[in-house]
């Protein structure tokens, strides 16, 4: 029997407001322990919460971007439980009214095909504090400053049926969120984290299997590794004609496996209820539309102009938006030099290899838009050749000059004087008589030879199509 996987990821990605959620203490990351807190977020008798604007204004830019429904009305509720990390004693959700409902994220996948991922929910809520365990004594810490940040959490339906479609959506969401600038999208750090559901079927079943919930992912790789891992567990078990339980796993990064957490029967009861504290949330249609128009154009939007504006291939607007930044670079460069394959060709070939190798962003990137147009405009008019374009690249990247100068100081202009090349043809003609004898007993492949010497006798400055032409004329074809 053939078993498909069915996987639903919960996203949860840290807002990047200046201030918390229900309280104005900083959100600022890496501060000294416990200087970010108030009554409210440290859950002081009497304190109350007050709504932060912007996190419900950056939650609708995300629920726009996926396309979601937001109802006239939501709700804060509480979610109890006891931790130490959480000094309410409950963390502020949303449960049963969420901010927002029924979107859907269009994926693109590596082959080409298109799918449609459906998003059940996004909802907002505060975050945790830290447990800090000191390895050398037989006590912990508590570090309040992350309670009350503002989460978003993203809820998909059960549409995905891959790792690599789940690592598609996961990248997919986190540029999304880089785009509309509402968070950094940091999975390592934390601002960024995901619970994976999955469970197996029969292929062509359409009731669910038994699903496990997998935590601690905190990579986009491990994502994958984990989804994997419990693809394989579970086929296993039911080829066995065993049962999958419903639990909740945690991914072990170092052994590479899955371990039971918790089973249902140990799952927790919540005892969700509104909070009493918080009004409902009425979201007017104005202010909805207002964000709307707001919204930058997102990367799916700008990727289809530049297939049809700019009339490159879909692989390459892919690449070039997949963050806004990049974009950005991209039509900045053709403000200069208006050639959009060949400056896509350049960037996706050199920039980013220089800046994969370096470990840097295109935000770091050493060269600005507009010396790497006028590189490729000095190429494009036989000012230098290929091959010294890629040397001036080099030296761009570490200097930072513009092209022009580099060329200049080092002498680099292309050499497009007939009687300079043709003297040194002339010196390769005659210093390689046999080669010259089997070229013209029909060895037609060796132009390639005589082409080679010259430019290495001007040091790659000759103009190569020069090179080859004069070439020609004197060999005869
Ligand atoms: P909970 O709150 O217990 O985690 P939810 O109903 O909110 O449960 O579902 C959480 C996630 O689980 C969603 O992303 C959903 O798509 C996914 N999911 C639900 N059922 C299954 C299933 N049988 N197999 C895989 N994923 C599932
Ligand atoms: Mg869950
Ligand atoms: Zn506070």
């Amino acid at each position: 029997m053939e078993f498909e996987p069915v996987i639903g990821l919960e996203v949860h990605a840290q807002l990047n407001t200046s201030t918390k959620i229900f309280c104005a203490c900083s959100t600022r990351f890496g501060a000294e322990p416990n200087t970010h807190v108030c009554p409210v977020c440290l859950g002081m008798p009497g304190s109350l919460p007050v709504l932060n604007k912007k996190v419900v204004e950056y939650t609708l830019r995300m629920a726009l971007a996926t396309n979601c429904d937001i109802p006239p009305q939501s709700r804060f509720a509480r979610k109890n439980y006891f931790y130490p990390d959480l000094p309410k004693g409950y963390q502020i959700s949303q449960y049963e009214l969420p901010i927002a409902i029924n979107g859907h994220l269009d994926i693109d996948m590596q082959d080409g095909s298109s799918k449609r991922i459906g998003i059940t929910r996004i909802h907002m809520e505060e975050d945790a504090g830290k447990l800090i365990h000191d390895g050398s004594l037989p006590v912990s810490h508590v570090d309040l400053n992350r309670t009350g940040v503002p989460l978003m959490e993203i809820v998909s339906e059960p549409d995905l049926r891959s790792a690599a479609e789940a690592g598609v959506y996961l990248r997919n969401l986190r540029a999304i969120i880089r785009w509309i600038g509402i968070g950094d999208g940091n999975m390592e750090e934390g601002s960024f984290r995901c619970d994976a559901n999955i469970s197996i079927r029969p292929k062509g079943s359409d009731t669910f299997g038994t699903r496990t919930e997998t935590k601690n992912l905190n990579s986009f790789k491990n994502v994958e590794k984990a989804i994997r891992y419990e693809i394989a567990r579970q086929t296993e078990i039911l080829l066995d004609t065993g049962q999958v339980v419903q639990e909740t796993r945690l991914w072990n990064p170092g052994k590479g496996v899955t371990e039971s957490m918790r089973s249902k029967e140990q799952a927790h009861d919540y005892r969700y209820f509104p909070d009493p504290d918080l009004l409902p949330l009425v979201i007017e249609k104005k202010w909805i539309s207002a964000v709307q128009k707001d919204l930058p154009e997102l990367p799916s939007q700008r990727r289809e102009r530049f297939v049809t504006e700019m009339a490159i291939p879909d692989y390459d607007a892919g690449v070039l938006t997949s963050s806004r930044e990049l974009a950005d670079y991209y039509e900045s460069c053709l403000k200069t030099f208006n050639q959009p394959k060949h400056v896509s060709n350049w960037i996706m070939g050199s920039l980013l290899g220089l800046l994969n190798a370096e470990g840097k962003s295109i935000e770091d990137c050493p060269i600005a838009p507009k010396d790497l147009a006028q590189l490729l405009k000095l190429l494009d008019e036989g000012a230098i050749s290929g091959k010294i374009a890629k040397t001036v690249f080099e030296e761009m990247s570490s200097t930072g000059k513009p092209p022009k100068q580099i060329v200049e100081e080092k002498g680099l202009v292309q050499v497009s004087d007939t009687s300079i090349i043709e003297k040194e043809i002339d010196a390769v003609i005659a210093a390689n008589p046999n080669e010259v004898e089997r070229y013209k007993d029909g060895q037609k492949k060796l132009i390639g030879f005589f082409v080679g010497q010259v430019m290495r006798a001007t040091k790659g400055k000759a103009n190569p199509k020069m090179v080859n032409e004069l070439l020609m004329k004197k060999l005869g074809t």
